[in-house]
């Protein structure tokens, strides 16, 4: 994610009162109990350890003119324990709920807090791989989750689901939590004249009904629910099979977009697939089918990493072209959607690395070496709460400002401290690929430094990301003997790089 300093307002339909009356009484009978959360320290009503999704398969119909979703979503997964008859399993949804079936029986249900709770009606046996089917017809403009969010956008051209830490739930019944991956059909139907567009590659578009046409996306790799975008309005498609090896690669434009703004996006999303080969050869090879980009100004003041296709705010077009978001974005394509938070006080992993590509490109590009931005914000960080503990920002914002700035200031610290890119390249890379496609904790990537140098980390590590109050030194005088080492940080704050200012423009202007 990388959140512009503008916010912006939704276009939210009111709520009347006979929906919110309407909601805890819709039920299928009441399930057993309320099921258990997988098990996130941050969110423990997240998610689910009862069963593993292989697949969701999202068949869905959506009205712009009345804002309703209507449909199916049937969900393929695997039993993780052994589920009698009579056990209650959960689905993080929000959506007002027609029926469910598990393995073609009907299934007793209750929609209640963030959590479709449903009995299940046969036994499954650990590992017994079992079908579910949820119809359901309801407004997600209208419906906010426990905490009051109400991510589903949208405006008189069509809708927009992007959001994390939770957008799932607006639209489909889900395991809500970054260690279930699962692969996607989406197909939704729309009027004629909107498009739709989400993750990987659209295998077909067909229409049985007059004025109505039916879009269908494929993903196959395995991707996580807050990674999974929906975005029906009006748009003009670009781009072809680009990249080395070649991929499909589509990007989107609202045609609402500014006019300035959507030339200065275009000269930054068309750059795509030179900048993901760039990451593959600076990473690993890019590890999905396809790439793009979609740019749309009801996307509420941010960008997100959604898999092959990022989805960006029309703010950070504003000043000009920004090949830095797009680089943001795109690295997270490794860092965050390939390898993948175990929890959600794991988050530097993903917003410390992408910020760091970031700084790499600009080294690449001759607009100031990642060396220099560390040295700088360091030197002028004012806007950094040093306070901020990387390693445990806490529920209220797993995602805050600091884990960009003084994450991607660890990031130099560590490649300091050892001296040598071919070592910190490799450590990247070994990193990329043990962990690929699945899930990792701070820790386990301290450890894998640890292994990789040869020395330990964990003293730097505890100064950059853990450690209250400013480090001492900084980034590019770290040392692996942080207690024998001297602060030098008395030599003057840096020229300032380049690259700065189309840098910290686009990170948020917490302090
Ligand atoms: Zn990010």
């Amino acid at each position: 994610m990388n959140r512009f300093p503008l916010l912006r307002s939704a276009t939210v339909r009111a709520v009347p009162l006979l929906a919110v009356a309407a909601l805890a009484a819709n039920a299928g009978t009441a399930a057993a109990a309320t099921p258990t959360g997988i098990g996130d320290p941050n969110f423990p009503n997240i998610g689910s350890a009862a069963y593993d999704v292989s697949n969701y398969s999202i068949d869905l119909k959506f009205d712009p003119s009345s804002g309703r979703l209507s449909g199916t979503t049937t969900i393929t997964a695997k039993a993780k324990q052994d589920l009698k008859a009579g056990t209650a399993i959960g689905f993080d949804f929000l959506l007002q709920t027609q029926s469910v079936l598990i393995e073609n029986k009907p299934a007793k249900y209750t929609l209640g807090k963030d959590k479709l709770a449903v009995t299940v009606p046969v036994n499954l046996p650990p590992g017994t791989e079992f079908t579910t089917v949820v119809a359901y017809n309801d407004i997600p403009s209208r419906v906010q989750n426990a905490a009051g969010a109400r991510n589903w956008v949208e405006n008189a051209g069509g809708a927009i689901i992007s959001n994390e830490p939770f957008s799932a739930e607006w639209w489909y019944p889900s395991n809500d939590h970054p260690t279930d991956k699962a692969t996607y059909a989406i197909s939704v139907l729309a009027p004629e004249d909107r498009d739709v567009l989400s993750n990987g590659v659209e295998t077909s578009v067909t229409q049985n009904i007059p004025g109505w046409k039916r879009h269908n996306w494929l993903s196959k790799a395995p991707q996580m629910t807050y990674a999974t975008f929906l975005a029906i309005g009006k748009y003009e498609r670009t781009g072809q099979n680009s990249g080395t090896p070649a991929r499909p690669n589509l990007n989107a434009y609202a045609t609402d977009l500014d006019p300035t703004i959507r030339a200065n996006a275009k000269a930054s999303i068309e750059r795509t697939p030179e900048i993901v080969d760039w990451l593959a050869s600076t990473l690993t090879p890019y590890p999905y089918e396809a790439t793009g980009g979609v740019v749309d100004a009801r996307m509420g003041g941010f960008a997100l990493e959604t898999q092959t296709r990022p989805t960006y705010t029309d703010g950070f077009f504003r000043r000009g072209k920004n090949d830095s978001v797009v680089v943001h974005e795109n690295a997270h394509q490794w860092f965050g959607d390939s390898v993948s938070v175990a929890t959600w006080k794991d988050g530097w992993l993903n917003e410390g690395w992408a910020s760091y590509l970031e700084y790499l490109w600009s080294e690449k590009n001759g607009t100031g070496t990642a060396a220099e931005i560390a040295d700088y914000a360091y030197a002028t960080s004012t806007r950094i709460n040093w306070n901020v503990v990387l390693t445990d920002p806490g529920p209220a914002d797993v995602l805050p400002a600091e884990l960009y700035t003084r994450g991607a200031l660890a990031i130099q610290a560590l490649r300091s401290a050892i001296n040598d890119d071919d070592v910190f390249f490799r450590l990247i890379r070994e990193w990329l690929t043990k962990y690929q496609y699945s899930n990792a904790k701070i820790a386990d990537f301290i450890d894998m430094a640890n292994a990789v140098t040869g020395r330990s980390t964990n003293a730097l590590f505890k100064t950059w990301l853990t450690d209250k109050g400013k480090p001492a030194y900084k980034p590019t005088d770290a040392t692996f003997d942080n207690a024998k080492r001297a602060p030098r940080s008395t030599s003057p704050a840096p020229a300032k790089p380049k690259v700065w200012d189309d840098l910290y423009a686009t990170v948020t202007q917490k302090q």
